[in-house]
């Protein structure tokens, strides 16, 4: 089994590049039935779900749009604490069908402080595809519409994913080994 070391852990093969291809194949039939006709906008969140959502907007026949956003938290004023914001959404999406694209779903928390903003623009419709969810880690439950796989609990990197900003490149995912 090939080991890869990124910083100062290791990680092990997890899921294969044909696995990856074959599911977002899968899910990019499912969007083109869906949204036949519809003009949606896909939303990518950067900077994990760069290779995904290049891979699955290949995929797609339909006519569609990008746009590619990034989240920044910062300290809100008093009792507010983190607050999330959207930088690069310069796209206005009232009355669009929108499509979040999003690389992994952990806790919920980024999408559960996000999809209420994007909500408060009154799109037609906010669903989101998402490459990886680690159902165990959930605190804040995420309604996730179109699904790559379901995973453990366990650190994951590559195929757009890092550790501590390395690993994004490594074109299949691995996992912390034990
Ligand atoms: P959540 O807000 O759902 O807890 O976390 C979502 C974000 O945490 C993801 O977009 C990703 O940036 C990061 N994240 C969560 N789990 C992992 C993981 O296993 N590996 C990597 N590389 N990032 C993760």
């Amino acid at each position: 089994m090939r080991i890869v070391r990124v910083h100062d852990k290791k990680f092990e093969p997890y899921l294969t590049a044909e696995m990856i291809q074959t599911r977002i194949k899968a899910i990019a039939a499912q969007l083109n039935k869906d949204y036949a006709g519809k003009k949606p906008v896909f939303i990518a969140i950067l900077n994990g779900s760069f290779i995904f959502a290049a891979d699955l907007f290949k995929e797609l026949s339909i006519e569609v749009e990008i746009c590619f956003i990034k989240l920044a938290s910062y300290k809100g004023t008093r009792s507010t604490g983190q607050v999330i914001t959207a930088i690069g959404l310069d796209m206005d999406i009232f009355g669009r069908e929108v499509v979040i694209v999003e690389d992994i779903v952990d806790t919920g928390k980024t999408l559960s402080e996000f999809l209420p903003q994007l909500q408060h623009q009154q799109p037609a419709s906010l669903k989101i595809v998402a490459l990886l969810h680690k159902p165990e880690a959930t605190v804040f439950p995420i309604p996730i519409d179109y699904l790559g796989f379901s995973i453990p609990n366990k650190f994951v990197v590559g195929y757009g994913l890092d550790y501590d900003g390395l690993g994004r490149n490594i074109p299949e995912i691995y996992k912390l080994t034990e």
